[in-house]
């Protein structure tokens, strides 16, 4: 059995690239919560973001594996795939359940980066994570659908020109059931903002260009629909769980950022006259965030598999989601511990870190959801809503 790491000539490819965006760059762009577009132009024009998208549409058709290593990568690199891992598992929605005009008209585009589909609008203020009960509605009016609503945390939707949209195309109580009546549709950013759709960014504790959608009678073609109407909520499900998937696996590379980071202080650092990592104290956090990741670690594999063999893996991705979060945001914490002072200092970059892991637990899904998830689904115990 072959256990070393997968996928090494795309690490390492990963890896160079990377190299051209050190700490200095990612801080600059933090200071001011600017988005890094030449980082995405550069893993576009190398074919990064397009690992998923099959050769005929113009992308390598390599499986979310090789995906993963990429997110990986990136993210060891001290980088951050938040900018850009969207439109790794929203391509997924079309090439799943688009019709084969709209996988010609959208596929070939994203990979050569003339379309950016880094947008996936869902999250509702008033809704949260019941996704059921969204109300952003599209009411259908011949050829097209007029949308009104809003939804909030919408990342990269100023970075984008198109968004995969879930709304209600029938009421939740009309609806034979609620996960029902939900449709999803291609959203053209270049020409609906101005025409019944404003963008207004939300400031948060880490760069990650959120925002907040106002829909206000945007005209969307019926053209854009994807698939079936009223079935939107199982196309997303699928992509929900790539996603997963990817995130768990940033956060795989985050967390051996931070054990890099801190097994190398440890060695050099010097107090009391010998390397702080000769004490077992500093010694063994760091030895503990290694375990809990090289376990998480394994846990994405085995979704990540799952996933290429078209095998159900809900409750795997979300399993791997939450152990790869809660090992990175274990090896957040002992990073900053272990440098001391210096973990609070803009120039080491691990405060930044810090801020980007935390964002994992709460998103795509909340810790407390994938244990009701595994509680019920997986272990029969009654539901608690
Ligand atoms: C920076 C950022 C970027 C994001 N980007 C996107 C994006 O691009 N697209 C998008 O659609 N969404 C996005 N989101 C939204 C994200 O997916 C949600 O924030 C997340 O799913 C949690 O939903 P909520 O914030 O509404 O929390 P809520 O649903 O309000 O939950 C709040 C807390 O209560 C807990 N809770 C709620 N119900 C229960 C229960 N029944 N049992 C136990 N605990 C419960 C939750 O676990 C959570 O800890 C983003 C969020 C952030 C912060």
């Amino acid at each position: 059995m072959d256990v070393s790491e997968s996928f090494p000539e795309i690490r390492d490819a990963v890896r160079k690239l990377c190299a051209q965006f050190p700490g200095e760059y990612w801080r600059a762009l933090d200071r001011d919560r600017i988005y890094p577009t030449e980082f995405v132009q550069a893993l576009t024009q190398a074919g990064f973001l397009s690992v998923l998208i099959p050769e005929a549409y113009g992308g390598s058709g390599l499986g979310l594996a090789a995906a993963t290593a990429v997110l990986e990568e990136i993210h060891r690199s001290g980088c951050n795939g938040g900018a850009c891992h969207a439109q790794m598992y929203t391509m997924g929605t079309i090439l799943r359940h688009g019709s084969e005009a709209q996988k010609e008209a959208y596929l070939p585009k994203i990979a050569t980066g003339e379309l950016r589909m880094q947008a996936f609008g869902v999250t509702e203020p008033t809704a949260g994570t019941d996704t059921t009960r969204i109300s952003t509605f599209a009411r259908r009016e011949s050829d097209h659908y007029v949308v009104s609503g809003q939804k909030l945390w919408i990342s990269r939707a100023e970075h984008s020109d198109l968004m995969v949209l879930l709304c209600r195309t029938t009421a939740r109580e009309d609806a034979a059931k609620p996960s029902d009546g939900m449709s999803v549709l291609i959203v053209d950013l270049r020409e609906a903002v101005g025409n019944g759709l404003t963008i207004r960014p939300v400031r948060t504790m880490l760069n990650h260009a959120t925002t907040e959608l106002f829909f206000d009678e945007l005209k969307v073609p019926v053209a854009n629909l994807i698939g079936q109407e009223g079935k939107g909520f199982r196309y997303i499900l699928d992509g929900m769980n790539a996603e997963r998937i990817l995130i768990a696996s940033e956060c795989i590379g985050d967390g051996k950022f931070f054990i890099d980071r801190a097994s190398g202080y440890a060695k050099e650092r010097e107090v009391f006259g010998r390397p702080i990592g000769q004490n077992q104290g500093v010694q063994f956090p760091i030895a503990r965030a290694h375990v809990q990741l090289t376990a998480a670690s394994l846990m994405v594999d085995k979704a990540s598999a799952m996933f290429d063999g078209d095998i159900p893996c809900g409750t795997e991705a979300n399993m791997a989601k939450m152990l790869a979060s809660e090992a990175s945001w274990f090896a957040a914490d002992m990073a900053v511990q272990t440098h001391g002072g210096f973990g609070f200092a803009e120039d080491y970059d691990i405060e930044r870190k810090f801020r980007e892991t935390r964002l994992y637990q709460v998103a795509p899904i909340s810790t407390n959801l994938i244990l009701s998830h595994v509680a019920t689904h997986v272990l029969g115990m009654p539901k608690s809503f």
